[in-house]
């Protein structure tokens, strides 16, 4: 018997990832923007593509569980640490620290971030002000996708 007829099996994802329809990117800042592939809401977690054509300074953030990346094109470091993230590296972030996301290229940079848990964004004083978990991923869909024709419900494509 095919998985796929499992009577309580959960279907595939099987997508583009770099998408044709430029509307799939959802925008998060200026000229930042993430691509969802799977929202995950039974484990809590979501993995996306970033995709940023800007440099400098994007977030300062900590993340209470695990993150792993990895660098599709163009560059990004954390200004706490001596590495560069480029085009084909693999990132492993353990969870705890605060760190400040920073891109020095204005080319294209795109990374896929498999990201647990939440990120909770910080000031320049470590107080929190902000964090991103896979609900409000979700919902940050629903509005651009309604917004730009496809629907709110499209982001269920994406949701397990
Ligand atoms: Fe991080």
């Amino acid at each position: 018997m095919a998985a796929s007829a499992l009577p309580f099996g959960i279907p595939d994802l099987v997508i583009k990832a770099i998408p044709e329809d430029e509307r799939l990117w959802v925008p998060q800042a200026p000229n930042v923007w993430f691509r969802p592939l799977f929202l995950n809401t039974v484990a809590g977690e979501w993995i996306n593509l970033l995709r940023v054509r800007r440099a400098g300074v994007l977030s300062r953030h900590r993340h209470p569980a695990p993150v792993h990346g990895y660098v599709i094109k163009g560059s990004w470091r954390y200004l706490e640490h001596d590495w560069t993230a480029v085009e084909g590296t693999y990132v492993f972030e353990p969870p705890g620290e605060i760190h400040t996301l920073t891109v020095d290229n204005a080319d294209e940079m795109i990374t896929l971030f498999h990201v647990c848990g939440a990120l909770i964004y910080f000031d320049e004083n470590h107080k929190a002000v902000g964090y991103d978990d896979v609900h409000r991923k979700i919902e940050m869909c629903q509005k651009h996708y309604e917004e730009v024709g496809l629907g709110a419900d499209y982001v269920k494509n994406f949701i397990r």
